[in-house]
C-alpha cells in the first residue's frame, strides 16, 4: 500500500486528477495502521508543498440562533427536534465586534454563517458593514441558503468573496433538500467566480467510502479551492444521534484522503470539529467559531466547544506548520 500511496502523492504533486477507485482505496485502510499513519505523513508532506506549509484559521459567526424549518437530521435547528427555545440575533456591532477579534487573531477567513432563510439582502447589508468598519486582508465568506447568480454578483459587490456550500452527505434523505437545488447554487458560485469552500459533511460512521469520495468529487467539479472534512455532532434529541461519530483517526484519514485528492486543485484543507491529529494529517485549516452553532443545543457566548485562535495557533505550530 506505502508504494500506492507514494503514486498518488506524486500525481498529487503534478495535480493530475486521482480516480475514485484508488480514493476509496486510500479510505479503506484501517485508520489505526502503519499505512494509514504513512498515508498520515505524506498528507502532511503534500500539505507543505501546496500551501507553502501555512496554517489557516477560518473564523466563524453564527449569527441568528432560531430553528429551522428545513429539519435536517444531524442539525441541532430543526424545528421538529424541539431542542431549544427561543430566537436570538447578533446586531451588526455585536458581529462588527467579534469580527474585528477574530481578525487581530489572525484568521484568513471570517465566515458571516445564517440559518437557511435569514435573507441574502440583509447578509449583503451586513457584509457591506463589515467591510467597511473592519479593514484587512481577510477572506469575506458567505454561509447561507440557496441562491442564483444575480444574489451571487451581489454578494460580491457586498465584499463577500467565498461561500461555504455543499452537496451534503444524504442530501435528499437526511435532509428535505433537493439535491439538484443545492447544485444550482454551487453552480451560481462557480459562474461568478465566487470562491468555493466545501467540505465533505457531515460524516458519520455510515457513510461509505463510495459516498464519501462521491461528495469530494462534487466540490471539485465545481472549482472547490478549499476542501476538506466534517465530521457529524451526534447531538442528543437529533433523528443522527443514534448512528453514532466518527474516531478521531478515521476522520483524520478521510482529511488526509481530501489532502491526497485534492492536490495542488484544493489547496487548502480544513477540518471540522478541530482535530489534532488531522492537522498533523494534513489539514491547514481549522474552524474557530462562535453564536449560533448548528453542531451545539445552546447558543455559544465564547468559542464553541473551548477551540479559539491560541489554540489552534499552538497545534499549528506543534504539528510544523507556519501561520
Ligand atoms: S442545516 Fe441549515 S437548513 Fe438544515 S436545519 Fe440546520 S439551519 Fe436549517
Amino acid at each position: 500500500m506505502k508504494n500506492k500511496i507514494d503514486m498518488v502523492y506524486n500525481m498529487a504533486i503534478e495535480g493530475k486528477e486521482i480516480e475514485d477507485g484508488v480514493l476509496v482505496e486510500m479510505l479503506e485502510i484501517d485508520p489505526g495502521s502503519d499505512d494509514a499513519q504513512y498515508l498520515g505523513k505524506k498528507a502532511r508532506q503534500l500539505a507543505d508543498r501546496v500551501v507553502g506549509n501555512k496554517g489557516k484559521i477560518w473564523a466563524s459567526i453564527g449569527i441568528d440562533y432560531q430553528t429551522c424549518p428545513m429539519n435536517c437530521d444531524f442539525c441541532s435547528f430543526g424545528e421538529e427536534w424541539n431542542l431549544f427555545q427561543g430566537r436570538h440575533e447578533w446586531t451588526d456591532e455585536e458581529v462588527i465586534g467579534q469580527v474585528k477579534k477574530y481578525v487581530n487573531e489572525g484568521a484568513s477567513w471570517i465566515t458571516l454563517r445564517t440559518t437557511q432563510y435569514y435573507g441574502i439582502d440583509r447578509l449583503n447589508a451586513l457584509a457591506k458593514k463589515v467591510r467597511k468598519e473592519v479593514p484587512g486582508d481577510y477572506g469575506l465568506v458567505a454561509n447561507t441558503g440557496e441562491f442564483g447568480r444575480l444574489k451571487a454578483k451581489e454578494m460580491i459587490d457586498a465584499g463577500i468573496d467565498t461561500v461555504y456550500h455543499t452537496l451534503r452527505l444524504g442530501e435528499g434523505s437526511s435532509t428535505k433538500f433537493n439535491p439538484e437545488d443545492r447544485i444550482d447554487t454551487l453552480k451560481a458560485v462557480e459562474d461568478t467566480n465566487l470562491s468555493l469552500a466545501y467540505l465533505v459533511e457531515p460524516i458519520g460512521p455510515e457513510h461509505t467510502n463510495e459516498e464519501i469520495v462521491e461528495i469530494f468529487k462534487k466540490g471539485l467539479e465545481h472549482g472547490a479551492v478549499l476542501s476538506g472534512a466534517m465530521a457529524r455532532v451526534a447531538i442528543k434529541g437529533t433523528p443522527l444521534e443514534e448512528k453514532g461519530e466518527l474516531s478521531a483517526e478515521r476522520l483524520a484519514q478521510i482529511v488526509a484522503v481530501t489532502r491526497l485528492g485534492a492536490g495542488t486543485n484544493a489547496p487548502d484543507i480544513c477540518v471540522h470539529p478541530p482535530s489534532k491529529q488531522a492537522v498533523e494529517w494534513g489539514a491547514n485549516v481549522v474552524v474557530v467559531e462562535t453564536g449560533a452553532v448548528p453542531r451545539a443545543e445552546k447558543e455559544c457566548c465564547g468559542d464553541w466547544d473551548r477551540f479559539d485562535s491560541k489554540k489552534a495557533r499552538k497545534w499549528f505550530e506543534e504539528a510544523g506548520y507556519e501561520i
